[in-house]
């Protein structure tokens, strides 16, 4: 699924690997969401700013990634 904000990559399904959280993340702009069915823009959150909020870094190194293709 191409990512609605910005429309230059693939959303990717990731999960954050220190809550197990899935999430669905672009890895072109850092758009987040947290259900395949809310993916559209507006409607996301940036990476970053979450990733602050719940006390992580927000390298990429904390996502393991589940699938390139969503
Ligand atoms: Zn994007």
């Amino acid at each position: 699924m191409i990512c609605p904000r910005c429309e230059q990559d693939d959303v990717i399904k990731a999960m954050i690997k220190a809550n197990k959280s899935i999430i669905f993340i672009c890895p072109e702009c850092e758009a987040t969401w947290f259900s395949i069915d809310e993916i559209k823009f507006p409607g996301f959150v940036d990476y970053m700013t979450y990733m602050k909020s719940i006390g992580l870094s927000h390298l990429w190194d904390e996502l393991e990634i589940i699938s390139e293709k969503i």
